[in-house]
């Protein structure tokens, strides 16, 4: 089975979040089930220059973007086992980070309509081309428009999975034209990509590919509703019998406390010697070094999605609590400015860091004891998967992926292995946490809830056969 992935980033080359880590994790998994798995990408003037270093220039090729031809090049990259190909125009992705451009649509369009082009000259034809989130969204659409009459991709299928629904890719409708060089008539229907007199490319994906899958078995259910359907619900209702929530994993060799390059110990699952690494955190960030405190630790997108909103409003009452507050994240200029100022407020007791660290991202979720993510909503969720790895015991509000994956502590029955609280409610976060500390000050009973998390198991290995599955059906 033949399988092409196209995604706008991933680890190690490009990651901003949770896509990036996906990006980086599955295709390994799904090459382990014997599927041969490639990845497209664009080759980002900040993929890290050892990277570049290694790449092999394939071919340099043409690709029409609306009414215009632009260059093209391809590289190659084969690492740990799986290749990757990387989409080069100096003009469109030579530029400081990934995204957040005003001309995003136009670099996007470029990227589908490249790998499109691209495919077959590869010495690679896919069963499947698996997209991911709106970026490569306009792939099936192109498809379906431009090249359903040709043998060679009559035989593909598409598959398109919604990482975060909030993300669409909207879009003027001049855009259609200038980039997409798309039949208006036929495609600016709301049956198709119309949306409210934009183009949606999200939309497109969902209408046009032939199957629709999300992260979590709860997502794919809450999207379908009002709340969290982004103003597509009535579209994903009437494709509710196909659409599939496949839960994600990690990688557990790279997210692995006894391998970490980046822990001062090494710990499986000893407590001492996860403290170790608390302590060594505590002296890293300037706090008072004792590992007896218990550290809560937030590591986002400082984004409304990630309920920020909810933390800020009750941070006092968080202070209060004795325990450390360590947060890492960055995004939206007014959330950076309030923990700033809190930082400030309580500077013995919390840590801002406004910034994205990979290594100090490992070495946070190795020293806390709770991982705190209160999300307003959760297509699936890595930053969980990821604390319960390192056993450290998330707080998290029950929606989406948190809600499958994070099964609150009862003590009574001396199951689950978390703290969940259900309305988005800044009080009910407060009460969980609350419990939390309280349960951490009693070591006998920690003791079970990180017992009960060092024996879940988040890898990819169940999903990756449900992806298989599902390719096997198309
Ligand atoms: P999302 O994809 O919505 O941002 P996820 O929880 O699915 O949220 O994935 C977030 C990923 O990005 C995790 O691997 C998390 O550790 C990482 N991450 C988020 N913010 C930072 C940061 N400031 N520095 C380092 N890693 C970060």
């Amino acid at each position: 089975m033949n399988i092409l992935m196209a995604a706008a980033e991933c680890a190690p080359f490009c990651k901003t979040g949770g896509l990036g880590d996906v990006m980086g994790s599955l295709p390994k998994a799904l090459k382990k089930q014997g599927a041969d798995v490639r990845v497209i990408m664009p080759k980002y003037g900040d993929i890290p220059q050892k990277f570049k270093d290694a790449m092999v220039f394939r071919m340099l090729h043409t690709v029409q973007i609306g009414w215009r031809y632009q260059h093209c090049g391809l590289f190659e990259l084969e690492h740990e086992g799986v290749t990757y190909y990387f989409v080069d125009n100096e003009f469109y992705y030579r530029r400081a980070g990934f995204y957040g451009y005003i001309d995003d649509p136009e670099r996007f369009a470029f990227f589908c309509q490249a790998v499109l082009e691209l495919v077959p000259l590869l010495g690679f034809h896919p069963n499947v081309i698996h997209c991911h989130d709106w970026q490569t969204a306009m792939i099936p659409v192109f498809k379906h428009a431009h090249y359903a009459e040709r043998a060679f991709y009559r035989v593909i299928r598409t598959v398109f999975t919604i990482h975060n629904l909030r993300y669409q890719g909207r879009f003027g409708k001049h855009t259609v034209q200038d980039y997409l060089n798309l039949d208006v008539n036929y495609y600016m229907q709301p049956d198709r990509l119309e949306y409210y007199d934009d183009v949606n490319w999200m939309k497109g994906a969902i209408v046009f590919s032939d199957v629709v899958t999300t992260v979590s078995p709860t997502y794919a259910e809450e999207i379908q509703s009002m709340h969290f359907g982004e103003g597509l619900h009535g579209l994903l209702t009437s494709k509710r019998e196909s659409l599939k929530g496949i839960l994600n994993g990690i990688d557990d060799e790279y997210w692995d406390s006894n391998t970490d390059r980046y822990l001062v110990e090494p710990y499986k699952t000893s407590l001492p010697k996860k403290r170790k690494n608390k302590t060594a955190l505590q002296a890293e960030l300037g706090l008072p070094v004792d590992d007896s405190i218990p550290m809560i630790a937030i590591v986002t997108r400082l984004v409304e999605q990630k309920g920020i909103d909810l933390i800020s409003c009750v941070f006092d009452e968080i202070a209060h609590t004795g325990a450390q507050i360590v947060l890492l994240g960055a995004g939206d200029y007014h959330y950076e400015e309030f923990f700033r100022h809190a930082a400030s407020k309580y500077p013995a007791s919390v840590s801002i860091q406004i910034k994205y660290d990979e290594g100090l991202a490992h070495r946070i979720y190795a020293s806390c004891d709770m991982f705190l993510m209160p999300s307003a909503f959760e297509p699936c969720g890595i930053g969980q998967l990821i604390a319960l790895r390192y056993l450290s015991i998330p707080i998290v509000r029950e929606t989406g992926g948190l809600k499958d994956t994070v099964l609150p502590w009862k003590a009574d029955e001396g199951s689950g292995h978390g703290f969940t609280f259900i309305a988005y409610n800044a009080h009910d976060m407060l009460k969980a946490i609350h419990a939390a500390v309280k349960a951490y000050a009693d070591q006998d009973q920690w003791t079970k809830i990180v017992k009960n998390a060092s024996k879940l198991d988040f890898s990819w290995e169940a999903s990756a056969n449900t992806y298989i599955e599902l390719y096997q059906t198309l």
